[in-house]
């Protein structure tokens, strides 16, 4: 007997369900492009990055980068409140407040801190907060975090929402929380109704714009922006390290909300600030998300591209404007089949199981880059065609 049995006993139990989880090593990425990648000594395309606009590894970000190194050093030094706010931290977050039309923003050094800070600063004991059920883990571990009740609403339906509102109409404090555009399905949250209804029941409103940011709105502000309602959010938050092919996130709201959360999120108190290198470049994809906006419209393009290339080819995916294209499979066994086909074919797109997905809808979570080709798209689902011909798996 080892006091580690346990353990072992559970990965076998993943294992035998095709839950067990492994890193795979990337050996390389080729071109600056960032849509192949070498794994295993195998080149492949990746259609399963968050890359979503191809900036990860232009020459701008990371010359950007390497100023920042050279000017601010490798490290921060400390957390922001001990001196570890180097200037490109303050210039950042009066760009983003104007870019966003908000007040005031704050970075923090990633968006599962910057969920679960500030989710556990705005609610605790007594108050009740209400997450659509297809919420990112880093909502639902502030929600835990912050010991308020926890009220999971089906995924957009705002009568069971409102429901949910009315029988907790006596909490203190109440917040209701989505995301914008769901990381697993690319499909977009309801967020006029959502605004209606945190005005009638008194509630604040707080939106992950993690995959939105870059990606919709005139100049990738996000949902809120292109819907003219990010004056009616008290709280949007978003990401650098998808679209922006950065790190780090931020949240952005009224003056009073961002001086509250500074003195309270402790995600961001009780950690090192984001290295000055890691600034310097969001800074430049920040620049080039404002300013070149053909990037968005190519994403959007194929996007609807890809879609209708699975559809002709007999898949059944959901209509959509968003980069996120899933294939839902059913069992994690075949979503782990297909996903292995793909790669033996040239193609890096992984399969995403439960519980980061519901039970019983594991899928490849397809997602394209506009740095894309068409040919690579059109290539990529002929190898899809082939391989559900060879499983002769009917039905989808
Ligand atoms: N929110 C959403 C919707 C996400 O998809 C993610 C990342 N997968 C996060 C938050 C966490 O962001 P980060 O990776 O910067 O910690």
């Amino acid at each position: 007997m080892s006091r580690y049995d346990w353990m072992e006993e559970e990965w076998e139990r993943l294992k035998s369900v095709s839950l067990a989880r492994s890193i795979r090593s990337v050996d390389a990425v080729i071109g600056e492009e960032g849509t192949w990648i070498r794994v295993s000594g195998k080149s492949l395309l990746n259609l399963s990055s968050n890359n979503y606009l191809g900036l990860a590894h232009d020459p701008r970000l990371k010359a950007a980068a390497v100023r920042g190194i050279e000017e601010w050093g490798a490290g921060a030094t400390a957390s922001r409140f001990v001196l570890g706010s180097h200037g490109l931290y303050e210039q950042l977050e009066q760009r983003l407040a104007e870019w966003k039309g908000r007040e005031a923003a704050l970075v923090f050094a990633n968006g599962y801190q910057a969920n679960t800070g500030v989710i556990s600063a705005l609610v605790g004991r007594g108050d009740a907060v209400f997450s659509d059920r297809l919420n990112h883990a880093s909502i639902v571990d502030g929600i835990v975090l912050s010991r308020a009740e926890h009220c999971r609403y089906r995924h957009n339906d705002m009568e069971h929402l409102e429901y949910l509102l009315k029988r907790h109409q006596g909490a203190r404090r109440k917040l209701i929380v989505t995301d914008t555009v769901f990381s697993m399905d690319g499909d977009l949250a309801p967020l006029a109704d959502l605004v209606e209804l945190k005005r009638r029941y008194g509630a604040l409103l707080m939106v992950d714009e993690a995959h939105a940011g870059g990606v919709l709105g005139r100049s990738g502000e996000g949902l809120c922006h292109e819907l003219g309602l990010s004056r009616e959010v008290d709280i949007i938050m978003g990401t650098f390290s998808k679209a922006f092919g950065s790190y780090g996130a931020y949240v952005c709201g009224a003056t009073s909300v961002v001086r509250y959360l500074t003195s309270k999120a402790r995600s961001l108190i009780y950690s090192t600030a984001l290295p000055p290198s890691v600034l310097a470049s969001i800074h430049a994809a920040l620049t080039i998300v404002q300013e070149e906006g053909e990037r968005r419209k190519r994403l959007r393009e194929l996007g609807s591209r890809f879609r209708g290339m699975l559809r002709e080819r007999g898949f059944s995916v959901a209509e959509g404007r968003t980069p996120i294209i899933p294939l839902v499979l059913g069992e994690s066994g075949v979503a782990l089949q297909y996903s292995r086909m793909l790669e033996e074919r040239g193609i890096a797109a992984v399969a995403i199981r439960p519980p980061t997905v519901p039970a019983g809808t594991a899928r490849i979570r397809f997602t394209v880059m506009a740095t894309h080709t068409t040919t690579e798209l059109e290539w990529a689902a002929d190898q899809l065609q082939q391989i559900r011909a060879e499983l002769q798996w009917e039905g989808r």
